[in-house]
Parts: C-alpha cells; structure tokens; sequence
C-alpha cells in the first residue's frame, strides 16, 4: 500500500521557514526516541520524568517568539509535543510559557539576570500559582491568599490548588491579594521557603505524568525584590494568560492530531468480518470526521498565529473563541477515536485511553469551556452572562 497522507491534510507546515522545520524535525526526533516508547509507563504510574529534562534543555525550545521564531512555530512546537506527550507538553507550557514567559514580560533586570538563563535551559523549574480550593473560574475577583508589606518584605497566607510542577519547582510565580489595597500582585517565590507546604494531587484521570499540587502559605516571608513590580492589578497578567490559553488551545489540536494517529493505524490494522476495519463506510466517517475536526482546528490556530505574526497580539475575546470551539472538537475527536478502539479503547495499554482522558484537563484548564464562551459571547453581544 502507498504511504498514507501526513494528519497536516493541508500542510501548514509549509508556512513555517526552512530553520523551523528543522527545529521541528529535531524536536520530532527527541519525542520519538526519548518520550513515546516511555508515555504511556509514565502516566500509568503517574511518575514525572525529571530524566529527560537536560534532554529537552539541549533542544534550546524555550519561549520560541523570543529567540525570533514564529507564532506558528510557537504553536505547532505544543501541537507536537502534546501529540506524543500531552502531560510532558503540558509541563513544558506552565515551565516555558507562564514561568520563564513571566520573568521576559515582568521581571526585573536583578530577576532576569538571577533566574532566566538557568529557567530557560531549565536548570531551574517553575510553576504557576493562581487557582484556589475555593476559587477556580472566579479567581480574579475572589482571591484569598494575601500579601502584607512588612518593612522590606511581604507576608504570604492562603492557599493553591492544580498547581502544576508544584510538588518539585524550584519557584513559582505565586499571585495573592495585597492586603493593604486590594489590589492582585506577583511574586516570583522560592518554593523551599519556610512555610510553604506542597501535597501532591492523587487519584487523577488525566494528566497523571503532570505532579499537580495544593499549596499551603503559612507566614511564609518574601523578599520585595522577589515581586513584579510591573503586576499592580489582575488585568495586568491579562497578556500572559492570553498566551498561554493560545497554547492550550494549540494542544487541542496536538490531542485530535494523535487521537487520529492512532485510530487510522488501528483501522488499518485491525480486522473484522475478514477485513480492515477501513473498509467499512461508518469507520471511514468516524474518521473524516475526526481529521475534519482536527483540520478545522489547526486552520483557526494557524490563522491566529498569523494574526500575531502580523500584528503583535491578538484579543483575548479571539482567543477563548479558538479555545472554545477547538476543545469541543477535542472532545467529539477523542470519543470518536476511543470509540474506533472498541474494547482496546478504554484499555491503558493503548494509547488512545490516554489522549481520551488527558482531552478532559485540556478542556477544563485555562479557563474552562463555559468561561471560554461567556468572554467571546460578551464580546459579540455587548452583554456579560458571567456574573
Ligand atoms: C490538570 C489541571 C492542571 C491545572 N494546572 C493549574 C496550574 O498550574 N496553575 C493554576 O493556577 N491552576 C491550574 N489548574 C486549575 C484550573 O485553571 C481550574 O481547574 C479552572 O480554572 C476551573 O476552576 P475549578 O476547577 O475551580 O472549577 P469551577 O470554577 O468550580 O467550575 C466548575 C464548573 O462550573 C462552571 N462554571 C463556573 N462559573 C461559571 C459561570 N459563570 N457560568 C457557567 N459555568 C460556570 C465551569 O465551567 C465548570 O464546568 C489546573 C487544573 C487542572 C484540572
């Protein structure tokens, strides 16, 4: 049989330069050598593989727009990462794409010359520290961990929860309420301070590679120059979170990539009534269906990224349209492809349970789907149903 066509049907790829291909290729060679043959072992046994870190450093991948690489670049780097690996590519955007993103947008000269070079080679981690056990999609306005001003430094209380690369960064970009003003502020804190509590999260269906954890902040004391000066409101991390739910919506695309990977191989391979499960009409419209979905995803990211290419930045409004609709093709893509496993499907010794459960993180986290539609609704009727 001829080789079958690439999962990029339309080859966006094509859009992106000689050296990002390149760059793609060897990011490519990295997943297929050193993360696939391993995923599907650290995810069952929900064990984060600090080994192949230096690995992934060597790759020089970190905030790719600002070495000079492109937005699509930036975008089909997660895409591809998340079709091997969605938990790895999912350490790789809180590590890259909040942390180190962070210290390039808000950090002080002192803080970038301290923390940069060593959190982009990734001899440092980082975390993201925003949720709370009580307040999740209504964080903004209702945080409870606050920061009080004590001579030259800041007290810490409250605390975190889902906080990804939690339990062993070595920092976290920690946001609490100034309780002097009211106001949200950023701290780049020190995760082995006195009082800081971590406790994994155990028991989770997706993700399991990922180490999220609760924080407790008990009196824990930082220093001023440990906080961003220039974070003086919630609005102020509005372009952080912006890019980082662009990527999250990039890994929907990476989640559908893979769902197809696997079920047109399966579909091949697998025979019924004497012959592939390819030749029959209904399975070939599951899987159209399913590269529909993906194609369709891939082409509203990949003009996204035009658009900031071009421009410099896109809306926020535009972008929780692109995470809205590209997680619910998400979510129809991996039921179809779970389904087209039959039995095998639900089984963790194939793939696709994996893609099938990690695709529900993807369509919770970074502003859920709800959250997602009631800000591009707002944006297209004038009216907030949010509150
Ligand atoms: C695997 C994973 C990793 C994560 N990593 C991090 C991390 O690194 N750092 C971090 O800070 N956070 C992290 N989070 C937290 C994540 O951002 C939150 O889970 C998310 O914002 C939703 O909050 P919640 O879970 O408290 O749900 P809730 O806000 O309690 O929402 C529950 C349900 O109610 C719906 N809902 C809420 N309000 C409305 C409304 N006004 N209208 C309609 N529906 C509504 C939601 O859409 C959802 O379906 C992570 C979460 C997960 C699952």
């Amino acid at each position: 049989m001829n080789a079958l066509p690439a999962v990029d049907f339309y080859d966006f790829e094509s859009m992106l330069s000689t050296r990002e291909r390149a760059k793609l290729s060897e990011l490519r060679s990295f997943l297929a050598q050193d993360v696939a043959p391993h995923a599907d072992a650290w995810w069952t046994s929900a064990t984060f593989p600090s080994e192949i870190l230096p690995r992934l450093a060597e790759l020089q991948l970190s905030t790719p727009v600002q070495q000079g690489y492109s937005h699509l670049f930036t975008g089909l780097l997660i895409a591809e990462m998340t079709r091997t690996d969605t938990s790895l590519a999912t350490f790789f955007l809180v590590h890259h794409d909040l942390f180190v993103e962070s210290l390039h947008q808000f950090g002080t000269q002192e803080q970038k010359h301290r923390l940069l070079a060593d959190a982009m080679a990734l001899r440092i981690t980082g975390a993201f520290a925003l949720t709370e056990p009580e307040h999740g999609s209504d964080v903004a306005g209702g945080m409870v961990t606050t920061a009080r001003r004590s001579g030259s430094d800041w007290i810490l209380n409250g605390s975190k929860r889902w906080i990804g690369n939690g339990t062993f960064c070595d920092y976290m970009l920690l946001w609490a309420r100034d309780a002097d003003t009211g106001q949200v502020r950023g701290f780049v804190l020190d995760a082995s301070s006195a009082g800081v509590q971590r406790t994994r999260i155990e028991h989770k269906i997706a993700l399991r590679t990922v180490q999220n954890a609760n924080i407790q902040l008990t009196d824990v004391r930082v220093p001023e120059r440990d906080r961003f000066p220039g974070i003086n409101t919630f609005q102020d991390t509005n372009q952080l979170l912006l890019g980082s739910r662009l990527m999250v919506a990039w890994q929907a695309v990476g989640q559908q990539l893979a769902a197809f990977d696997v079920a047109r191989a399966y579909a091949v391979e697998r025979r019924q009534f004497g012959r592939p499960l390819a030749s029959f009409q209904l399975v070939q419209q599951q899987l159209v269906q399913m590269l529909g979905n993906a194609t369709a995803s891939l082409a509203m990211m990949a003009r996204l990224a035009q658009l900031q290419d071009e421009r410099g930045s896109v809306q926020m409004e535009q972008v929780a349209l692109a995470k809205a609709f590209t997680t619910t093709r998400m979510r129809e893509t991996v039921a179809l492809g779970r389904n087209l496993l039959g039995g095998n499907g639900i089984l963790t010794d194939y793939r696709m349970a994996r893609i099938f459960s990690d695709a529900e993180a993807i369509y919770t986290y970074e502003g859920s789907h709800e959250i997602n539609t009631l800000i591009a609704g707002r944006a297209i009727t004038g009216v907030s149903a949010i509150l």
